[in-house]
């Protein structure tokens, strides 16, 4: 039994939600308040990008649905946000005035789209995705024939450009930087990402700057800083995130750019918490670091819970993560900066989805990590070599007539 009365969520996403479940799940018994800023209860933000655009009417993106939320005995406030935190006091204030106290307290908050204050100015046409009504304002956007640009090569840009171009629109990605996905994906297979997209037409412009921005009637009139006008019906840009973290700043924690946790998701307040996209944890090599997935929301989500409930945590397991782009399901498992990359499997981007290989990540001679391109099922095969520190054998690993399942053992 925990003698721990009252534990607030601040956010009701992916984080928030997960933190429920995982205290519940932890036999915590007493009072939990669920506030979030959305008038929505929690939802999963993955398909926003995907299915909501793709196939809204068949697309349930729920997390956990009102009777669930009733059964788990939560109390939810929608569409009342949190202003301020007194630690000293340990209440919160919201938007409405109210105050709550609480004894513990979790900071799932995530991040905002970062702006492009010139492209916001336009006031019209120009859009950004982190939320549901983000989502739904793109399916009448994104129709037949339209002129799309994206700026920003990440997973928000190409993900929407996959969408788009299933739409039949016009797209054209502008990415500042030399790769696509470039933060998160090893340079092989953003080769391979990017080749796929201009095949199917995708007209992706690598090292490009944007100088500036106008309208010309209905058009918006993107100018690159080699002098070239590109013309748009519309513009999206996934340009990053910034952590939602004003609500720690303004309450003293520690903050660097995002709320500094430690191993258990503990901010420099021993009774504030923090977990998912707003937090940057405290890692073995002694630095802090922010994961911005799904996963990763999950996982701080269960840190939290067990410590508050004084559980022992388990061995983590390699981040990992999945994108969807063009009928290509792409998990990613482990350190992308792998100093070699190895290919079980044949790449052949003239396949387009046709292609099913595996990529082994190797660091003095261990398998650190892994990427399966339509092989999801040899997922947890990574996982579990990369977990055992295996050492890379190539004539063993890349041998197809080998299975892997029984080389994991
Ligand atoms: P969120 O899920 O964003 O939840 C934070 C909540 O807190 C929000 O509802 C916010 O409104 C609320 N909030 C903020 N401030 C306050 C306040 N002051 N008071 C009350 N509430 C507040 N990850 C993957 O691994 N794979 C994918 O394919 C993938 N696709 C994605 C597609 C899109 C379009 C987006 C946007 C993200 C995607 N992600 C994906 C990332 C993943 O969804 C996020 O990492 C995850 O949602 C983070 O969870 P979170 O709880 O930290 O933040
Ligand atoms: P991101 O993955 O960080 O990518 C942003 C990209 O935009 C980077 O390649 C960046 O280049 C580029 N960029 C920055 N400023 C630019 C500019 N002015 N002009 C052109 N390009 C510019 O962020 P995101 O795609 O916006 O995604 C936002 C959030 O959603 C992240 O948390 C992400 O994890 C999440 N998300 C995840 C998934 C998934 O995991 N499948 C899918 C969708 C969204 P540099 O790197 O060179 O700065």
């Amino acid at each position: 039994m925990s003698n721990i009365e009252t534990i607030v969520i601040v956010g009701a996403g992916q984080a928030g939600a997960s933190a429920i479940i995982e205290l519940r799940a932890h036999q915590y018994e007493g009072k939990i308040i669920l506030v979030g800023d959305e008038a929505h209860l929690p939802y999963e933000r993955p398909p926003l990008s995907k299915d909501v655009i793709l196939k809204p009417e068949d697309t349930k993106i729920e997390i956990l649905s009102a009777e669930k939320l009733a059964q788990l005995n939560v109390d939810v406030i929608r569409g009342n946000g949190v202003v301020k935190i007194n630690p000293e006091t340990h209440n919160i204030e919201l938007k409405n005035g109210e105050v709550l106290a609480y004894d513990k307290l979790l900071l799932a908050t995530g991040g905002a789209a970062r702006r492009l204050p010139n492209f916001d100015a336009l006031g019209k046409h120009v859009y950004t995705l982190r939320n549901l009504e983000d989502s739904q304002a793109l399916v009448p956007v994104l129709q037949a024939g339209r002129r799309i640009i994206l700026i920003g090569g990440g997973v928000i840009g190409l993900e929407l450009a996959s969408s788009a171009r299933f739409k039949d629109c016009q797209v054209t990605v502008i990415e500042m930087g030399s790769m696509v996905m470039g933060r998160c994906s090893p340079t092989i297979l953003s080769e391979f990402l990017l080749a796929q997209h201009r095949q199917k037409g995708i007209d992706v412009r690598l090292e490009t700057k944007i100088a500036g921005c106008q309208l010309d009637g209905e058009e918006v009139v993107v100018i690159l800083e080699n002098g070239e006008e590109l013309r748009a019906d519309a513009v999206v840009y996934g340009i990053g995130i910034i952590p939602n973290a004003q609500l720690a700043i303004d309450a003293n924690l520690n903050v660097d750019f995002a709320i500094q946790v430690n191993e258990n998701c503990q901010t420099s307040h021993p009774d504030i918490y923090a977990a998912g996209d707003v937090a940057t944890q405290l890692r073995a090599n002694g630095q802090y670091a922010r994961v911005e997935t799904w996963e990763n929301a999950n996982l701080q989500a269960g840190i939290f819970a067990r410590h508050v409930m004084n559980v022992e945590h388990p061995t983590p397991n390699p981040a990992w993560f999945w994108t969807d782009q063009l009928e290509i399901n792409f998990q990613f498992v482990g350190d992308m900066a792998a100093s070699q990359w190895h290919i079980r499997g044949e790449m052949d981007v003239a396949q387009g989805s046709e292609n099913s290989f595996v990529m082994f990540g190797v660091s003095d001679s261990q398998i650190v990590a892994g990427i399966t391109v339509n092989a999801a099922k040899d997922m947890r095969h990574l996982k579990k070599l990369i977990s055992k520190k295996s050492v890379f054998e190539m004539e063993k690993y890349l041998d197809l007539t080998q299975d892997l399942r029984k080389l994991v053992k």
